[in-house]
């Protein structure tokens, strides 16, 4: 069968993923996460009409002629802090020291800041006349009761985070984030930080994914590494099938006569083996598993191509799941420093580290070293994907390239 085209398997995982059922989450929780219904607001913002300074509540008309020289003086009748609420009404000829937030009290029209005034208690010398309704931040005037808090949609930032608890909100309706089991297979793979013997080595792919799941929104919900044996990977599956809304493994999904996420799940018809004309991640395993039909995803072992699929595939479904536009991370032209060389037919995912050019503040790219799928030091030095075209086959010095920038 002739191999599908990235676009092609793209849109064949994004047909069978719609975003998660919305829920109500703590807002502490819901950073990133994108809204699922219309808020209002609860209460008026402010809530009452309350002093924007620390001074003192009085009528504008009483300071009439006020100067430094010619201080209007006025008995406090009151002394209110933010929270308190005032106890009588200032009369003509009267003040009540504020600070900052507390309410006006009824009868006081204007604040004068207390740098306008000798500080006094229990009488107050004013130095300025001060405008009728100064210093005053009015009920409702930000946002009042009824008023629109988020729109559906929306992704939460953190100031969103503060307008609703602002606004009396302590959950809100968000998609949340998927849960994702992350499965490395292999019998060679041993836990980082325990003794290799001879043909064994690390597990890296399941701590490269967990991290990349938790970067792009999602929660690792299961992390581990299964060696080659049948029954133990469909009894894992299975199991997690039950448990998470996303399955990731590597490994065991090419040619090689232990592929054994590739036997285990053939026999089940719903997973699709297939191969992409891209380089690296040439084979990919794609489909639901059980009852809830969680989607599937069988990477390639090689690290480097379990990264390139995790980007080209996986992070556009987590983005559909939480509700967000499930493109492809938004590209940048960059101009090659040098020569690189491509596989015709198939779209490279080529490693470059990038740097503005000093003259034009134009992205350059240098294509990294180890091309091969196991150079997992050189992916970590590069911080750009080079989107080549399967129709190309060289580029040279200069040419211009689209690229994610990682
Ligand atoms: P496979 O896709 O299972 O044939 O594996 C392809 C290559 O990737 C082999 O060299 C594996 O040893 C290597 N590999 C597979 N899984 C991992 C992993 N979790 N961490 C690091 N390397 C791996
Ligand atoms: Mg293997």
């Amino acid at each position: 069968m002739a191999d599908r085209t990235v676009e092609q398997h793209l849109a064949a995982v994004l047909a069978v993923a719609r975003p998660l059922p919305p829920a109500a989450l703590p807002l502490g929780a819901a950073v990133g996460l994108v809204a699922a219904a219309n808020v209002v607001c609860l209460v008026d913002l402010p809530g009452f009409d309350n002093s924007a300074m620390d001074g003192y509540a009085v009528r504008a008309a009483d300071l009439l002629g006020a100067t430094p020289n010619t201080p209007v003086r006025l008995p406090v009748v009151a002394d209110l802090a933010a929270g308190d609420a005032p106890a009588r009404p200032v009369g003509p000829g009267e003040a009540a020291r504020i600070m900052t937030g507390a309410m006006v009290p009824d009868g006081a029209d204007t604040i004068v800041k207390v740098e306008d005034t000798d500080a006094g208690m229990p009488v107050v010398a004013v130095f300025v006349e001060t405008p009728l309704g100064s210093s005053i931040r009015r009920r409702g005037e930000d946002l009042p009761v009824g008023g629109p808090v988020l729109a559906s949609g929306t992704v939460l930032t953190a100031r969103h985070v503060g307008l609703l608890a602002a606004s009396g909100h302590a959950t809100v309706t968000v998609h949340p984030r998927p849960r994702v089991a992350v499965v490395s297979t292999g019998a060679e793979l041993i836990a980082p930080g325990k003794p290799l013997q001879p043909g064994q080595i690390h597990d890296s792919n399941s701590y490269l994914l967990a991290a990349l799941v938790e970067a792009a929104g999602g929660h690792t919900a299961y992390r581990g590494s299964i060696g080659d044996h049948p029954d133990e990977v469909r009894a894992l599956l299975d199991r997690l099938a039950t448990e998470v809304d996303v399955i990731v493994t590597t490994g065991g999904v090419s040619m090689g006569v232990h592929d054994v996420v590739k036997a285990v799940l053939r026999e089940r018809g719903e997973v699709d083996f297939v191969t992409v004309a891209m380089q690296p991640g040439k084979p990919q395993g794609f489909g639901v598993l059980g009852e809830r039909r969680v989607p599937f995803f069988g990477l390639p072992g090689n690290p480097v191509s379990a990264f390139v699929s995790f980007e080209a595939f996986v992070r556009p479904l987590l983005r559909r799941l939480l509700g967000l536009e499930p493109a492809l991370a938004p590209t940048t032209r960059v101009r090659l420093t040098a020569a690189l060389r491509s596989p015709a037919g198939r779209m490279q995912f080529a490693r470059a580290t990038v740097s503005r050019d000093p003259h034009d503040g134009r992205w350059l790219a240098t294509p990294v070293a180890g091309q091969g799928s196991h150079f997992v030091a050189d992916l970590a030095a590069a911080d750009a994907l080079l989107l080549v075209p399967a129709e190309v086959t060289h580029l040279q010095v200069g040419d211009e390239v689209e690229s994610i920038l990682l």
